[in-house]
């Protein structure tokens, strides 16, 4: 197990609800499906580093801040022989290596080489390392996660993995000799302490609550087609069934992500759920999971 996980991106989360609930731009969904297919891909590169029987401590998504300058590890893998930094990437398609950028093939357009931004991360780790007192050797790399990435011209000794590297490096990472020390737990320990929620807020789309669409969404389809019966949420389109109870904190959990400056009230969530008509059931569930804060209004969520 990672000795810390990765979560979800709250961006991409909220992005994800408003999808379902609002009629996003073009843009908006090429930026929530750039989003999800980065989450994947770093998903991806997790399950790969999960395997791991060497002796290493993973720490998955640092964001992390030295001299008031915000950077951004996506993997960090501690051996006892050195920090192996990895920069995640999950471009798609042929490209052409160039130091100043990447060219794709397909549409002429030229992004920024992915070495700019691993030496960025790697000096502003070594100045952070240095504070805390640490002298490790770090390695860093830049992994390309998806199978359909070809780059061409790249020399051999530049520090990128390719799809079909990332067996060996597996291999390579197994083979790293050495025991890590209360050391590397001590370093491991308060980095994940430094990390740092991300607050890309003014990045989401503004709206209004009233746009929203209203309503619990089958956790299997996301349709907005369910029933609720005595006990269970019923899907009418894909027939799945999920409890009433875990349907509404569901939906509750969304309402939060959405609306945190509203109050989460009986009426309020009975308002969004839409298809539980009795308050009274709202107010069990509310009141079995969340804390009370006055008498009407519920805040906390748990
Ligand atoms: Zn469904």
């Amino acid at each position: 197990m990672a000795f810390k996980e990765r979560t979800e991106p709250i961006i991409l989360s909220k992005l994800r609800i408003l999808n379902k609930r609002l009629e996003l731009s073009d843009e908006e969904k090429r930026y929530l499906s750039y989003l999800d297919k980065g989450y994947k891909g770093e998903l991806q590169f997790d399950a790969m580093a999960e395997t791991l029987t060497s002796s290493c401590l993973t720490l998955n998504e640092l964001l992390l801040e030295v001299e008031r300058t915000t950077f951004q590890i996506d993997t960090l893998i501690i051996f006892s022989s050195a920090l192996y930094l990895f920069e995640i990437k999950t471009n798609q398609g042929d490209y052409l290596y160039k130091p100043d950028g990447l060219t794709s093939l397909t549409t002429g357009v030229t992004i920024k080489n992915p070495l700019d931004q691993l030496n960025r991360t790697k000096l502003l780790f070594k100045k952070l390392l240095n504070q805390l007192g640490h002298n490790f050797k770090i390695q860093g790399s830049v992994v390309f996660v998806n199978p359909e990435f070809t780059l061409y011209n790249a020399q051999p000794d530049l520090p990128f993995i390719f799809p079909t590297q990332i067996k060996r490096l597996h291999e390579n990472l197994n083979n790293q000799p050495g025991t890590i020390s209360t050391n590397h737990y001590k370093l491991a320990t308060k980095l994940a302490s430094l990390h740092q929620i991300e607050s890309y807020h003014n990045k989401l789309p503004t709206f209004h609550y009233d746009e929203l669409k209203k309503g619990i969404t089958c956790l299997v389809c996301e349709s907005f087609e369910v029933e609720a019966t005595h006990k269970y949420l019923e899907c009418n389109v894909c027939g799945s069934k999920e409890l009433i109870e875990s349907a509404v904190m569901r939906t509750v959990k969304e309402f939060r992500l959405i609306s945190p400056d509203t109050a989460i009230t009986t009426s309020a969530i009975q308002e969004f759920c839409v298809v539980i008509k009795d308050g009274k059931r709202i107010r069990r569930i509310l009141a079995k999971h969340l804390r009370i804060d006055g008498s009407r209004k519920w805040t906390k969520y748990r």
